[in-house]
């Protein structure tokens, strides 16, 4: 037989399939890694062994032979073998790049080692047990060797294996009676596995809840097959849908990928999916250590599981016989990797569907415009879960307009309702958040008296601040102006780029109410492993009574004491130059406002803004998705965003400005003449190319390398696919020049 391999070396020249011929008797299936002689020097290189064929006449003798395989059995699926050839073509990325989002890191580089431990089990029967101790009798009755007999009766009594530990907890120091023992042939030693399972002893669920009716429809829905979208809103009691999902696949002896944000693998989720499903659940987080993540893959692969609850990247479990993907909280841009392959967690679960056949079920209470529009046109089928379990209404949001705060004099981070909601949360011993919207902070300008805030003529995205030459410039098109010295809408000099910080909000807290216990969660107080759990459980136990966070606090959530929520600027997000700002500042404010009044207390929001007539903020405060999508499908058709068209970019780096421009234009030229030719050929529309800029990237220069980027639009329209296909062809066969570092389709973060 030949064996078609892939060898282990991230470098485009080997990006391709070798051929080795197996030697008599070894067992290789497709699939399974093996050892290979490789280069020059015929140095033992790990491999993959993508496809097995015979021998065709001539060809073997010349072949050099694979020299043993690395496991006794296939480390991927045939399903995963077809998974990467499809992300090879559809992410423009390596072979062997995209096989290496399917194993643990620890198994490749021989670096893998499984966790074994020594056991000892009796070598003996009855009758030689008997003489056995009877050799080590004296006369007078009393023992000779009291601790051999000690571990041949621990030995006999427990009717297995024992470990030296085991031996030694139930007689200390009998252990060191084990060689005595070997060497006399009366005790068999053996490796035995050790599987590391991380939270193992968790308990049982005490009280499974009865799906409402509303619960039981989306799960007889899910059930039946098919691709969903199940827009529920907070607390409408999601997770319990996709547990009893997953059990239904169960029963019916298939696998289930349940994929929630990194951010939500907290023990409180973990612990849920413990104690439905015991061992038959795997846990894929960043937190696992590489031997841990090592050992729930081999569970999976062996399949000793039958769920497995992670992070993106556990899109790729090597089960058997998958029956149902659930992407909870599927808006989530963390979906998205930001790494070569660059690929999304809802493209690739939409593949393995095709493969297997498996059920889809997206899951949030604000879905992506995206997701919301397939489920409009037809390609996933819209599941609604309208009320709170508990049928607790949804929290009180009231809109505070910034701008007539500082009409009156308020120049404090504190608005005058907010204040005194919080003084008076403070004084009835109740729990406060106060959410502090990062992302976009002094990027945008925008004029503290009216909000109005500057935007590029073209794009209708706001424009960013560039310091280095107090540029106004659009990062979508390039477009450039300088800074003006008042506001173009209201003529004041009130200009300015956004910038609280966190920090900033605890000092105003410590100030206004300097006996509050302040606890704070950003960036700066969460560098350490786990600090982030830390924080949230001591404000659990209510060891303070204001957190203070960023987007760390707003994920899933259970705070019962929590009767307050100011947003201290919720229009923040809504001016980063990024055609999602709106989307996810509704987003944000609707997530942070669901972490108040989760239990017996109703709750409370105050939302703090300049752009209190935006309709992002006007309909999370409203708690009206609906009416949120139909506005904002409306803003992304007139303004040809996603998802009527989509961004292309490729990036180009290079320490020489000159070379990085001349290259994107280079490309840009040639990446035009070709789709226009294709065009021409296949008789579409030119107006399907809606535009190719090269310009600079919105950082211009990172670690020392200058950054261009070229932006090609394409619309979404019969025969865009085919485009985009034919620009990435042509980008594979370039990129193995070096002409550029990457291409991404609507890219989460620009920059
Ligand atoms: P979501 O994921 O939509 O936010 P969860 O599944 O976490 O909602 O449910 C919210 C709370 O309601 C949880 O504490 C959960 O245990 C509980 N719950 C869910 N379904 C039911 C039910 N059918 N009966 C009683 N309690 C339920
Ligand atoms: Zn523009």
């Amino acid at each position: 037989m030949i064996a078609a391999v892939i060898v282990d070396i991230a470098h485009a020249n080997v990006d391709r399939i070798f051929e080795y011929a197996l030697p008599q008797g070894l067992p290789v299936s497709p699939g399974q890694r093996v050892l290979v002689p490789f280069g020059k020097g015929d140095r033992p290189t790990e491999g993959f062994v993508v496809r097995l064929s015979e021998v065709r006449g001539h060809t073997a003798g010349s072949l050099k032979t694979v020299l043993r395989t690395l496991e006794p059995y296939p480390a991927l699926t045939t399903e995963q073998l077809s998974l990467c050839e499809w992300l090879r073509e559809h992410y423009d990325c390596l072979l062997i790049d995209a096989l290496s989002l399917m194993i643990p890191a620890q198994m490749r580089g021989l670096k893998v080692r499984e966790k074994s431990v020594k056991v000892f089990s009796l070598a003996l029967d009855e009758a030689g047990l008997a003489a056995a101790l009877l050799s080590i009798t004296k006369k007078d009755g009393s023992c000779r060797a009291p601790l051999q007999r000690d571990v041949l009766q621990l030995l006999a009594n427990c009717q297995g294996a024992l470990s030296a530990r085991d031996l030694c907890a139930m007689a200390p120091g009998c252990e060191s009676a084990l060689p005595a023992l070997l060497k006399k042939g009366w005790v068999h030693q053996n490796d035995a596995q050790v599987r590391r399972v991380p939270y193992a002893a968790l308990p049982e669920e005490s009280v499974r809840p009865q799906p409402t009716a509303a619960q039981q429809q989306v799960i007889n829905a899910v059930n039946a097959g098919g691709a969903f979208l199940l827009h529920g809103v907070t607390g409408s009691g999601k997770t319990e849908v996709y547990m009893r999902c997953a059990e239904h696949a169960a029963q019916a002896g298939k696998s289930a990928i349940v994929l929630v944000p990194e951010i939500s693998l907290t023990p409180q989720t973990v612990e849920r999916f413990r104690g439905r499903f015991g061992t038959r659940v795997a846990v894929l987080h960043s937190r696992l250590s590489s031997g841990e993540r090592f050992d729930e893959w081999k569970r999976i692969r062996m399949g000793e599981v039958s769920v497995v609850v992670g992070a993106r990247s556990a899109v790729f479990a090597p089960l058997e016989n998958l029956g149902l993907i659930v992407i909870d909280e599927e808006h989530e841009s963390s979906y998205a990797s930001e790494h070569t392959p660059r690929y999304d967690a809802y493209t690739v679960a939409q593949k393995r569907r095709e493969l297997t056949g498996a059920a889809l079920l997206l899951g949030s209470a604000t879905p992506s415009i995206e997701s919301y529009s397939r489920a409009q046109n037809g390609e996933l089928t819209l599941l609604t879960l309208k009320e709170r379990v508990n049928r607790r209404p949804l929290p009180k949001v009231s809109i505070v307009d910034m701008r007539a705060e500082l009409a009156e004099g308020n120049r404090s981070i504190f608005s005058a309702p907010l204040y005194r909601a919080l003084k008076k949360c403070l004084a009835e011993s109740n729990q406060a958040i106060l959410f502090l919207n990062r992302r976009g902070y002094s990027s945008f300008v925008s004029c503290r008296g009216c909000g109005y805030v500057i935007k590029c003529p073209h794009c209708s995205v706001s424009l960013t601040y560039h310091k280095t030459d107090s540029s106004l410039r659009c990062h979508y098109c390039g477009y450039q102006a300088s800074l003006p010295e008042t506001c173009p809408h209201c003529g004041k000099p009130y200009l300015k780029y956004f910038g609280a910080g966190t920090q900033q909000v605890e000092e105003a807290v410590q100030h206004f109410f300097p006996s509050a216990r302040v606890l704070r969660m950003d960036r700066d107080t969460t560098q350490q492993k786990d600090a982030h759990l830390r924080i949230l459980s001591a404000f659990k136990r209510h060891e303070a009574d204001i957190l203070i966070g960023t987007q760390m606090i707003t994920k899933g959530l259970d705070f019962p004491q929590v009767t307050l929520v100011g947003i201290i600027a919720a229009d923040a997000s809504l001016h980063v130059p990024d055609y999602r700002s709106a989307e996810r500042t509704f987003c944000l404010i609707t997530q942070v406002a669901g972490r108040a009044g989760r239990d017996a207390m109703p709750g409370e929001v105050y939302l703090q803004t300049y752009s209190p007539e935006h309709p992002a903020v006007r309909y999370a405060a409203r708690h009206d998705y609906e009416s949120f999508y139909h506005y904002e499908i409306g803003v992304r058709r007139d303004c040809r965003f996603p998802p009527f068209a989509d961004f292309i970019r490729f990036l180009f780096e290079s320490e020489d400005y000159a070379q990085a421009k001349e290259q994107a234009e280079a490309f840009r030229q040639l990446a035009l003449n070709k789709m226009q030719r294709l065009l021409a050929e296949q008789n579409l529309p030119p107006s399907l190319i809606e535009y190719a800029y090269a310009m600079p990237a919105p950082i211009g220069r990172i670690r020392e390398q200058f950054r261009f980027q070229l932006l090609v639009k394409l619309s979404r329209a019969p025969g865009s696919e085919l485009l985009k296909a034919q620009l990435l062809a042509l980008a594979r066969e370039r990129r193995k020049e070096g002409a550029f570092s990457h291409v991404e389709i609507n890219p989460q973060n620009m920059m």
